[in-house]
């Protein structure tokens, strides 16, 4: 273990095997103890699209470059079991083929057996944070919901719940965007980290009203329907909420890969 270092991982990550595709893994834990497999090797950061690029410091894998010319890659952005998220580029293209080929060799003599996929509920699916960080109105909310599951709470002309969603194919959506955590309170500091945040703050203000409001784009200019339901959102504490900060954005474009 790191002198220095506020996580009880060894300091140089903890080898271990992908259970999907064989190949090697170093699982490591990000500033928010979750662990995360990174690819062994370090590779060079002219070969890697800046949003995949991670590093270690103290023990702790960070999700951007640290300046130097190298940095290292999550597992999943390389491994041949899983659909890529994004475009990587010929290099990682490359390192992609030669993982799989292994795989393949592991599998055909019997040395390895893939473990099956894993499933992806809507609650828990590796695009789509069980309850979301959501920013609006210059504050920030912990939803009930992932957001497109996040249901409108007025009460229809025939006295059910709406079924609609807040978010509207109409309507102009919000971004996921890395921010910071947010402000240290009192003793307790959080390490310095980006957190996934669903921010709807370059959204008019008549639609951030209408999404604090939780009604759908209909209800939202219905008069005098009555809501069924309390709108779901918490305020955000990032101390309280710890286990709701994701460091990685959702978005495929992204490439963000939240591992599991
Ligand atoms: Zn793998
Ligand atoms: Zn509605």
């Amino acid at each position: 273990m790191a002198g220095t270092s506020p996580s009880r991982l060894l300091r140089a990550g903890q080898s271990s095997r992908c259970r999907q595709c064989g190949n090697p893994i170093d699982l490591y834990q990000r500033a928010d103890q979750r662990p995360i497999a990174l690819h062994p090797t370090e590779l060079t950061t002219t070969h890697v699209p800046e949003p995949c690029r991670w590093h270690l410091s103290s023990g702790i894998a960070y999700p951007h470059g640290d300046g130097s010319p190298w940095c290292r890659i999550p597992h999943a952005v390389l491994c041949p079991r899983r659909t890529p998220l994004c475009r990587t580029g010929p290099y990682l293209e490359a390192l992609r083929r030669q993982l799989a080929v292994r795989t393949r060799r592991l599998t055909d003599t019997g040395a390895f057996t893939p473990a099956p996929p894993p499933t992806n509920s809507p609650a828990t699916g590796a695009d789509n944070p069980a309850r979301p960080v959501v920013q609006m109105l210059l504050c920030r909310y912990l939803a009930q919901h992932p957001v497109e599951h996040i249901r409108c709470v007025s009460q229809t002309r025939h006295r059910h719940r709406c079924t609609h969603p807040v978010l509207a194919p109409t309507k102009p959506a919000g971004a996921w965007r890395l921010l910071p955590t947010g402000p240290r309170r009192g003793q307790l500091t959080l390490p310095d980290t980006l957190m996934a945040v669903y921010d709807l703050g370059h959204l008019p203000y008549s639609e951030q009203l209408r999404w604090r409001a939780q009604r759908c784009p209909q209800h939202a200019v219905t008069r005098g329907a009555a809501d069924l339901a309390l709108a779901g959102w918490q305020p955000f504490d990032p101390l309280l909420h710890m286990a709701h900060i994701r460091t990685n954005v959702p978005h495929p474009e992204a490439c963000r890969v939240r591992e599991r």
